[in-house]
């Protein structure tokens, strides 16, 4: 169940800013909401209203004259209204399929532009899972807002109307003596009470119903996820060869009955076959109750002569119109709380600062390409880890200049490039470039001098073109140029840069190697054209005769540019001006690959000849 309840005064907080959300995200929503359902539910009254003038002029042998106009009168206004009222649904049902879209996007475009250091936390992992699994568990968070909006315009109107056209109904006086208690204003108390009594009993009678669903989704999360995770399973092709020689179905579908709230026995299915049931029938059965008691009364009176028939059904009406409007609204302020326990979730989410964002120097757009990048005394941990991925590392780049950082497994050297293109700020130290700690500048300024091809990148189910470009729109020579430069030339024989890669879009996309993946993951890099160029591990899925060929055209590849290079394989550094060497997070060596081996008993010296020995051993 969800934590402690919040106030009404929260929920309405909530639940406002939530419209305000909306209304800059969908304009014209807010006001399609509350126009279209105004339409709709008032008409009726306006319609009920006018056929008991047409009822009461009939009983009481009106001219005809009389009568046709106010048929005409209640034919041309229900018309009116009903076109307006159409035309307003109209528009309202337009966006309707925007919704979705529009929810995702809020979420996503925040996820986007979040500081990578929580992008890349635990803690918004999983706010943003619960989000998303508020969302699916009966619709709670944003979405709801506007049904919120929708429902308690719904009940305010109709509650509204109703008391409009049914409060002389308890003032009206009865002609019959023997039925003049229906005057008395204690039996007027009397009704008025039992309908406000039964009006917000079927409203909480159906609160704990609703509550029983909205309240079972914390305990039901395990299951979502579960369901998340391998509810798909089986359609995703890039694993049907495991699923098919481990039998991982087997065990996919073993957690899925775990999670157990998809099936007959769960505990959801038990509550809503007991006091959920049941409480959905007490809701249901106090309606129908009170209608019983509205039509007495009103027919009562009606007997007694306090207005003609064709009113009563108009009262009738009206009365059932309070009632309902009523126990909605009753409703609604409790979807309106429990809503506002779930948007927390949202609004945390939402509320998440961006602290890089604070810079807000603009990075000189250099022709010469003269950047300069100073390391001084940079130390890094990773959130929440005692340890110490970096170490007092202090270094230069020479501009244009090609650069490798080698070092074994863990020793800092991705940690060490995650600084420098600031998805991390330095524990302790500072990054400069240009002499400017690069805090200073603003954040995407600083991004765009970088192009890298990380070790896990991802490439999109998108036209060839369009993945190297980034952009729907693009320069297509650029585009094959880069690709041809990163050795993707031959393959450009057999697809074209208009080819979808991957079917998921395109039943004739084709599903490229490792290898082809990431060349072309290092043509995007060549082809966002940036002042650094830095490739983690590039050549780990190339074949040998594809690697020797990026090592070497390398030259022409980086071209002017500043390239930093990360390689377990030492023998592919050699081409490179310097060679930074990692070791337990700091930078233990620096110098051309001639130095550094000349260093006997040097990190770099063991590295070398523990790879050569390797080598000459395969030989
Ligand atoms: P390399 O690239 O040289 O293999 P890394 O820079 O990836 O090394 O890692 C350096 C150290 O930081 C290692 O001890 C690693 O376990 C740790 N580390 C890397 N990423 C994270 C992370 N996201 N959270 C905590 N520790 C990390």
């Amino acid at each position: 169940m969800r934590g402690n309840r919040i106030s009404l005064k929260t929920a309405f907080a909530r639940q406002i800013r939530g419209m305000k959300i909306w209304h800059k995200q969908l304009p014209g929503r807010i006001s399609a909401i509350v126009l279209s359902r105004l339409f709709t539910k008032g008409t009726p009254f306006v319609t009920v209203f006018l056929s008991a003038r047409i009822l009461n002029a009939l009983v009481a042998g009106r001219e005809s004259k009389e009568i046709w106009t106010l048929v005409g009168i209640t034919l041309g206004v229900t018309c009116l209204l009903g076109a307006l009222g159409a035309c307003l649904n109209r528009w309202k049902s337009s966006q309707e399929e925007e919704i979705w879209y529009q929810t995702e996007k809020i979420l996503d475009d925040k996820q986007a532009s979040l500081d990578f250091v929580d992008a890349d936390s635990q803690r918004i992992a999983d706010l943003a899972a619960q989000i998303r699994q508020n969302h699916q568990w009966g619709g709670r968070g944003l979405r709801r807002v506007l049904s919120n909006l929708e429902d308690f315009t719904d009940a305010a109107v109709t509650a509204l109307c109703g008391i409009a056209l049914s409060a002389e109904l308890f003032v009206l006086p009865v002609r019959d003596g023997k039925l003049s208690f229906l005057n008395h204003p204690l039996f007027v108390l009397l009704i008025l009470g039992t309908m406000a009594a039964s009006a917000l009993l079927s409203g909480r009678f159906a609160n704990f119903a609703d509550g029983a669903w909205s309240g079972y989704a914390a305990d039901a999360r395990l299951g979502n996820r579960i369901f998340g995770a391998y509810g798909n399973f089986a359609k995703d092709h890039k694993r049907a060869m495991d699923i098919r020689i481990y039998r991982q179905d087997k065990i996919t579908t073993h957690y899925m009955e775990q999670g157990d709230i998809f099936t007959e026995g769960s505990p959801i299915a038990v509550r809503y076959r007991g006091m959920v049931g049941l409480s959905y029938i007490a809701a249901e059965g106090m309606q129908a109750v009170m209608s019983g008691i509205i039509y007495l009364f009103v027919c009562l009176k009606a007997w007694a002569g306090a207005f003609p028939i064709g009113s009563a059904t108009q009262y009738i009406g009206a009365v059932t119109g309070v009632f309902t409007g009523i126990s909605g609204l009753i409703v609604c302020l409790e979807t309106i709380r429990t809503n506002g326990e779930f948007l927390k979730d949202t609004y945390e989410f939402l509320d998440t600062p961006n602290s890089m964002y604070q810079g807000s120097l603009t990075t000189e757009k250099r022709s010469d390409r003269q950047y300069e990048v100073e390391f001084r005394d940079v130390s890094f941990q990773y959130p929440g880890s005692d340890n110490y991925a970096l170490r007092h590392v202090s270094m230069k780049f020479r501009v244009g200049k090609r650069l490798a950082v080698v070092g074994r497994n863990g020793s800092g050297k991705t940690t060490f490039i995650k600084l420098l293109c600031r998805l991390y700020d330095p524990t302790e130290g500072q990054i400069l470039l240009n002499g400017i700690d690069i805090r200073k500048y603003r954040y995407d300024d600083y991004m765009a001098i970088f192009s890298i091809v990380f070790q896990d990148f991802q490439l999109f189910a998108m036209p060839l073109g369009e993945n190297v470009a980034t952009s729907a729109s693009y320069d297509r020579d650029r585009a094959r140029d880069c690709l041809i430069k990163a050795g993707f030339g031959d393959r450009l024989k057999t697809v074209s840069l208009d080819t979808h890669l991957y079917k998921d879009l395109d039943k004739n996309g084709v599903d490229v190697s490792g290898g082809e993946a990431q060349k072309i993951a290092i043509a995007r890099a060549l082809y966002k054209d940036a002042p650094f160029i830095i490739l983690d591990e590039p050549t780990a899925a190339l074949d040998p005769v594809a690697e020797a060929e990026i090592y070497s055209k390398f030259n022409d590849i980086a071209g002017d540019k500043t390239a930093i290079y990360i390689s377990h394989r030492l023998s592919s550094c050699k081409f490179c001006d310097e060679i930074a060497v990692f070791d337990g997070g700091s930078v233990v060596q620096q110098g051309t690959h001639e130095e550094l081996v000349a260093e006997k008993g040097g990190k770099y010296y063991e590295l070398w000849h523990a790879q050569a020995q390797y080598y000459a051993k395969e030989a």
